[in-house]
């Protein structure tokens, strides 16, 4: 199939006798006792099961995932970078697990022959009053463990990319990008290799716990576990209510639309350009990424989405919509960074300004050098007052674990994002 689509969804893993009755006959029971289903088969619930396989060979193991193949949503809609990890704060999940997982990651690549390239990032000063910022990030990027970053002045700049415009930039050597969606299929065809399933276009419809099972509904049939994990990524939240527990948090969509650069422009950059983050939103700030397909894009930038799953402006879900306009922190989040917002909005509505943004790192981009590319939604979780959940959220319920929050750069350190819930399992699931 030229798009895919078959060969994605050869990924499903042992037949489903059990399912072809069902659907031949109508039966409903559910299939035979799983040990451990995963709900979700992004970049996270698939190395979450990776890992399981690899730890446990002998579990009995599902992955349901709603969409039709892997790697849908945030898993397949990012930019790709292997972030290096000289953000997060040290000390926190954030940065413990992006610096091992980022080796992690190329170590994986490399032994599977993803396309992957370490070809560094520049972090760009255009004003005096960001240098403090920079040497803080380089001491910070120091204290995760990073070695070889260096600050450097306009001249060593151009030699590095030719066109940005900075006073100064902090050189970070390790970052690099790969193709995640090409990291999904792999962790689904290693899973499927291990012993595990993946089963697709099986939305979990609902979840009922009993003293000594628990079952998750689904279009293609009832399924019966020992134990869950909530990989669910935009829908995590919904997916714990599901469960019967609270999440303390609502998942907010915040869309991130791209645009890219014509290929007679694409020259402009050879590798990543960042400008300096605001430590409050350090994911803002629209850069450029040299993809490894080579194209080079910039963005993506943060508005709120109206639907969990809002590509563009048009896509509006009442349901989604009125549950984050009811949640108090929402309202709360939105006082406090209605300035940062509307900017935001602004950009992404009036491409002007957002040509504007990108013309301090790179003077010589102009409107017709940008066309409209993809988006992606970040699932953000929101606590109710109105402070965005700043690290990795695991949280355990009994036989059920919650994977509540894991926004960038959980698909570069996916791998030790997996080794950490994994350990989580073992300990709550008394798994051996
Ligand atoms: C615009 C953007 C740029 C980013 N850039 C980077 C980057 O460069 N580097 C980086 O490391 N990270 C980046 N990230 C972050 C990274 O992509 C995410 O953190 C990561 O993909 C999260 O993975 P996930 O598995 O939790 O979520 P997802 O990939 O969203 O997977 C969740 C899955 O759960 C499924 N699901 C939901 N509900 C149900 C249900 N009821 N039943 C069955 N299945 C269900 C969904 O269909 C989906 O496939 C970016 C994210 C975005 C949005």
């Amino acid at each position: 199939m030229e798009d895919g689509t078959e060969s994605r969804n050869l990924l499903l893993g042992a037949p489903f006798l059990a399912r072809s009755l069902r659907e031949k006959w109508g039966l409903s029971m559910p299939d035979s006792r799983h040990n451990i289903i995963i709900i979700g088969a992004g970049v996270v619930g698939l190395a979450v099961a990776l890992e399981l396989t690899r730890r446990f060979p002998r579990l009995k193991l599902l992955v349901l995932e709603k969409e039709p193949a892997v790697a849908r949503h945030q898993s397949g809609h990012n930019s790709g970078v292997i972030h290096s990890g000289v953000y997060y704060k040290p000390g926190s999940l954030k940065a413990r697990l992006c610096v091992s997982g980022a080796a992690a990651m190329l170590a994986f690549c490399r032994e599977h022959g993803i396309p992957h390239n370490v070809c560094g990032k520049v972090i760009v000063a255009t004003h005096e009053e960001e240098f403090t910022r920079l040497e803080d990030l380089r001491q910070r990027g120091e204290a995760n463990g990073l070695t070889d970053l260096r600050v450097i002045g306009p001249e060593e700049l151009r030699e590095i990319e030719p066109h940005a415009k900075g006073l100064q930039a902090l050189v970070v050597p390790a970052t690099g990008v790969t193709d995640y969606t090409a990291v999904c299929e792999k962790y689904a065809e290693l899973i499927i290799a291990n012993g595990g399933e993946v089963l697709t276009s099986a939305v979990a419809l609902g979840i009922q716990r009993r003293a000594d099972e628990i079952v998750v509904e689904t279009p293609r049939g009832a399924f019966s576990t020992n134990a869950l994990i909530n990989c669910a990524g935009l829908f995590s939240d919904r997916i714990c209510r599901m469960a019967g527990d609270d999440p303390g948090v609502m998942i907010i969509p915040f869309r991130g639309e791209y645009y890219d650069l014509t290929p007679d422009r694409a020259p402009l950059v050879r590798a990543l350009i960042y400008p300096v983050p605001d430590p409050r939103f350090p994911f803002l700030g629209v850069h450029f990424t040299r993809r490894i397909t080579g194209k080079v894009d910039a963005g993506p930038n943060a508005v709120l989405a109206l639907a969990r799953e809002g590509y563009s402006h048009s896509n509006i879900n009442l349901r989604d919509l009125a549950g984050s306009l009811t949640f108090p922190g929402f309202w709360r989040m939105a006082a406090r960074y209605w300035r940062m917002g509307s900017g935001e909005m602004y950009r992404s509505l009036w491409k002007p300004a957002f040509v504007r943004a990108l013309q301090v790192m790179l003077p010589e981009i102009a409107e017709p050098d940008l066309v409209p590319g993809g988006s992606g939604v970040r699932a953000q979780a929101l606590k109710p007052d109105g402070a965005l959940v700043d690290d990795f959220q695991f949280v355990p319920s009994g036989k059920v674990l919650h994977v509540l929050n894991v926004p960038s750069p959980a698909a570069t350190a996916s791998l030790m994002i997996a080794k950490s819930i994994v350990d989580l399992a073992t300990e709550n699931f008394g798994l051996s």
